[in-house]
């Protein structure tokens, strides 16, 4: 995580975050100091939003609280940039493995030279019971030198377990890392690499991507009047919907808060405009009512800003296009979608 306060911005948050730590009787441990300075600093909107409101409910922050937004907000970023603390890791498991190699090595040095030594008397030995102790003891030493073998087999084999083991956590923390918690849809970060893997993509093939981001509407007045709990049962549902209703090599994303996007590669604009009006109908149709009760919440609906990338711009224009569309959309009434390959206002291209 990059920190670009100056000097003064970041003694001073310092500072409240040791205030604030004390006053909420939170222990001022390099995690929980992590947590409340990057909320002190806003740059995580979910986190800061989280906390406000759980020192309005009067929530207390317990230790166990700490660790749950620590890894709610902060971890999965954090997991995935320790990329020295995983290199050390897998470095242990290596030297484990040399080592096991280095020890046989010395083994086998000295089995050579004890068969050699052997052989050597052998030529000068005629009496069989000196025949007899003599096999006696290449024998055990064979049986030695098995032994180690057998060992160095089992810790080798035990070595690759370990391996793999870390390549799973490692798989599953990058997966981490690239996921949206509450919804289970891709985030942010994922979303900003497959764009550019997508568009890098439209350019080569000259097949057309389009773009759609998509808006709860109304949805602070709602998360007011049913709470937030409600509201994030809201967001759950809009990740099926997305999920369930759009191709396979489409990608729904959670882009932040309230908002979602999806990259539709290889589909023109009259064909992902389709695709959203029906993600659109399909949440404005559902009625929300509390589990196993009929009281309703009402109805959630979302308005939706589509647009085709055009080839050579940047993926900020990109994204400033369909988010003006999404603007207009609420403009026009909301629940309803906006599509064109041009800002709005502006003289459609061709
Ligand atoms: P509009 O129709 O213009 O989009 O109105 P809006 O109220 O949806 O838009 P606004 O941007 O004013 O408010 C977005 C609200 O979404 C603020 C906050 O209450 C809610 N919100 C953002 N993130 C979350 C979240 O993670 N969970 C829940 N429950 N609510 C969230
Ligand atoms: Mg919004
Ligand atoms: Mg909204």
């Amino acid at each position: 995580m990059i920190y670009s306060e100056s000097l003064e911005k970041a003694a001073s948050i310092a500072k409240k975050t040791i205030d604030d730590l004390a006053e909420e009787k939170i222990a001022a441990n390099p995690q929980n100091f992590t947590v409340w300075f990057d909320q002190l600093t806003g740059r995580n909107p979910e986190l800061t939003r989280f906390i406000d409101r759980a020192r309005e409910q009067g929530l207390e922050f317990s230790p166990d609280q700490m660790q749950k937004i620590y890894e709610r907000f902060m971890a999965p970023e954090n997991s995935n940039d320790n990329a020295s603390g995983w290199s050390q890791r897998i470095g242990d498991v290596a030297a484990q493995i040399a080592k096991a190699l280095g020890d046989v090595g010395d083994g086998t040095e000295k089995y050579g030279a004890i068969l050699e030594k052997f052989s050597g008397n052998l030529s000068g030995t005629e009496n069989s019971t000196d025949l007899a102790h003599m096999i006696g003891d290449i024998l055990s030493e064979t049986q030695s030198m098995n032994g180690q073998i057998n060992n160095l087999q089992n810790r080798v084999s035990d070595s690759s377990e370990e391996l793999e083991n870390l390549r799973r956590e490692l798989a599953d923390t990058k997966r981490d890392a690239m996921t949206d918690k509450l919804t289970g849809l891709a985030n942010r970060r994922c979303f900003d690499e497959t764009l550019i893997q997508m568009t890098d993509d439209a350019r080569e093939s000259g097949k057309p991507l389009c773009l759609a981001i998509c808006d709860v509407d109304h949805f602070k007045k709602f998360n007011d009047t049913h709470g937030h709990q409600v509201g994030d049962q809201v967001l759950k549902l809009m990740g099926r919907i997305l999920v369930e209703n759009i191709k396979g090599s489409d990608l729904p994303a959670r882009y932040g808060g309230e908002e979602f996007v999806i990259i539709l590669p290889e589909t023109p604009l009259n064909g992902a405009s389709i695709v959203a009006d029906h993600l659109r109908e399909k949440l404005a149709g559902r009625k929300l009512s509390r589990k196993g009760s009929e009281d309703s919440y009402g109805k959630v609906t979302m308005s939706i800003g589509v647009t085709e990338y055009l080839i050579g711009e940047s993926m900020d224009e990109l994204i400033k296009r369909a988010d003006s569309l999404l603007y207009k959309a609420k403009q026009d009434g909301r629940n309803r979608i906006c599509a064109a390959r041009a800002h709005p206002g502006l003289q459609k291209a061709s």
